[in-house]
């Protein structure tokens, strides 16, 4: 279990510890809670008071996207970081919700222009919430059962999207992501910029059985983290479980049954790899 899980999990992950779901109550007495969601939330288009249509490409630049980097670090260090999950424990999560809906996805918003993609899935008092987000509702709030937002997260890792759970600040948890490099500002934050602390590896690794894999190449594409080489000599797909995330994505592009996921604490070279 990664530290999350020891400072906050009561002996579980901290994201199925429902001590840490955001009710009302919890919403009303923590400031930290709500300085987060209204960062992310109400103010969608800024994110820590940075423009992220204008500011976030400045982090391309070799001297000022140090710079801006630096200033990301320091003020996004305390306050909401995510963590990339299967499917399974998404829906585990969605098992300890009592409401959900689908909002417009901020990254998408900003940097492709996109309004329409519903790709965000707060939950238990955060959905309610979402009622006062004037920005984030320009696509308007999608209120969905609980069995709805399991399709859709079903739905998204099919079609290649990494799901994470998002903390407000962590422990808080508070929504699901379903994303894409490279808009995702978090995954290509830590992807191309080495910011670590915004999104964390899941609890899980791939765990490829080279016997039952053909070789077809059809994971390779589908890995977001770049963790799949088809060797054309071997005529075998290759993993290199050091970059592997543990979506879980590339499995369902398998119809050989060749990949599965395994706990990272059992896998000695990425056990304290987040
Ligand atoms: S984290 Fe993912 S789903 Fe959420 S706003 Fe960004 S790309 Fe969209
Ligand atoms: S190898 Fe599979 S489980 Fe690992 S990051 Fe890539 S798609 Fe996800
Ligand atoms: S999709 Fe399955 S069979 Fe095809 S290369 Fe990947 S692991 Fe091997």
């Amino acid at each position: 279990m990664c530290q999350w899980c020891v400072e906050h999990g009561d002996g579980k992950k901290w994201y199925l510890n429902t001590r840490n779901y955001i009710t009302k109550e919890l919403f009303d007495s923590k400031e930290e809670i709500r300085t987060a969601a209204d960062m992310l939330l109400r103010d969608s288009e800024r994110m820590f008071g940075i423009d992220m249509k204008k500011g976030f490409p400045l982090l391309d630049k070799p001297i000022i996207g140090r710079i801006v980097g630096r200033s990301v670090r320091k003020t996004i260090e305390k306050r909401e970081r995510g963590q990339v999950i299967p499917v399974e424990e998404a829906k585990s999560i969605l098992n300890n919700a009592n409401m959900a809906a689908l909002v417009s996805c901020v990254c998408r918003q900003s940097q492709l222009g996109i309004t329409k993609a519903k790709y965000c899935l707060p939950f238990t008092y955060l959905a309610d919430y979402g009622k006062e987000w004037p920005d984030c509702s320009k696509g308007g709030i999608n209120y969905i059962s609980i069995e709805e937002a399991k399709e859709a997260v079903e739905k998204a890792a099919h079609r290649g999207f990494v799901i994470s759970v998002y903390g407000f600040p962590v422990p808080f948890v508070g929504g699901l992501c379903m994303c894409e490099y490279p808009s995702c500002m978090a995954l290509k934050s830590r992807l191309d910029y080495g910011m670590d602390y915004l999104i964390r590896k899941s609890e899980f690794v791939a765990s490829h059985d080279i016997d039952k894999c053909v070789g077809c190449g059809k994971c390779v594409g589908k890995c977001q983290f770049r963790a799949i080489l088809l060797s054309r000599t071997l005529e075998k797909a290759l993993f290199n479980i050091k970059e592997c995330f543990g979506c879980g994505v590339c499995i369902y592009a398998c119809e050989q049954n060749a990949i599965s996921l395994v706990p990272r604490q059992q896998v000695p070279a990425v056990r304290e790899e987040w």
